[in-house]
């Protein structure tokens, strides 16, 4: 891991090292250390001081970036089409050597999905939901009929598939019928193999209660999270912003600056944008979460 300069220069003065130990620090990584605990040990820092405070964040940013480094995953190929009359962004994600791969948000028009997923040859092992309303799940069991692919949602978004009075309310909201049918409910930090590629599970309550951001290597699927310069509506049945912004915190600001936002609808100026980007230009996030701190 290279020092990084970027991350340097965000350590705020008021922490206890002043970022001056933050070389050592990166040794240590390298070293293999991979806690805290382990970094201390290596360094003599971090146990009594560094700990809990600002320079603890960023020690705990470069982990999770060496992490992601160690899984040493070939880039994802990704396909993104617009389905259905919410013009949701339903991706194929593959790994280029093994040729598995994943759909993240089939919000209908199953022929053209299959059509796409055909002309890649790629073999889906899942089909991912970032969220239990209908917009992103219309052809979920289409799908799973026609590929014999399981469905994945986190588990407390499984109440759309399975309680009435839920389903209820969603059809009244989004005007849309959502299928019924879950066959693995996800947890924050799972971790699915899918080829050489690795899907990591960031639950991001807020625009629902089981809303998950899909981490595979550098790109971040963000569902109806966080859209380019914006975020998910919350007025919906489950919604919170409070929750929303504090997972937009805690789960997705964390991860690497470079990451690009691959968001559920296209409602930005791009289809896509990067952390850093976000962290400049999106309100929310300069605003409310930023300016706040
Ligand atoms: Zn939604
Ligand atoms: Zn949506």
């Amino acid at each position: 891991m290279k020092p990084d300069e970027d991350l340097t220069a965000r350590l705020r003065p008021g922490c206890i090292c002043k970022g001056i130990r933050l070389h050592r620090i990166i040794e240590a990584i390298d070293q293999g250390a991979a806690s805290f605990g382990e970094i201390a040990g290596k360094t003599g820092i971090g146990g009594g001081g560094c700990k809990g405070r600002r320079c603890g964040e960023k020690v705990k940013e470069l982990l999770r970036r060496k992490e992601n480094m160690d899984q040493q995953q070939p880039q994802a190929g990704i396909t993104r089409l617009v389905t259905g009359g919410y013009r949701v962004n339903t991706y194929i994600v593959s790994c280029p050597e093994t040729k598995q791969g994943i759909i993240i948000d089939p919000g209908g028009e199953a022929e053209k999905i299959l059509a796409a997923i055909a002309a890649l040859g790629v073999r889906i092992r899942y089909i991912f939901n970032t969220h239990g309303h209908a917009d992103h799940i219309v052809a979920n069991t289409e799908l799973r009929q026609a590929l014999d692919a399981p469905v994945c949602v986190h588990e407390a978004d499984a109440d759309f598939f399975t309680r009435p009075e839920v389903r209820a309310a969603a059809k009244r909201e989004l005007g849309l019928e959502a299928p019924a049918g879950v066959d693995v409910r996800l947890k924050d930090g799972d971790s699915i193999p899918v080829g050489r590629l690795a899907v990591r599970v960031l639950h991001t309550p807020g625009h629902t209660p089981g809303s998950c951001c899909f981490l595979v290597g550098g790109d971040l699927f963000t569902g109806d999270t966080l859209f380019v310069g914006d975020v998910g509506r919350t007025d919906l049945t489950g919604g919170s912003l409070e929750l929303l912004l504090r997972s937009v915190k805690e789960k997705i600001l964390p991860l690497p600056p470079e990451t690009t936002i691959r968001p559920g609808h296209d409602y930005g100026e791009t289809p896509t944008s990067t952390l850093a980007w976000e962290m400049k230009e999106n309100p929310y996030i300069t605003d409310f979460i930023l300016a706040a701190e």
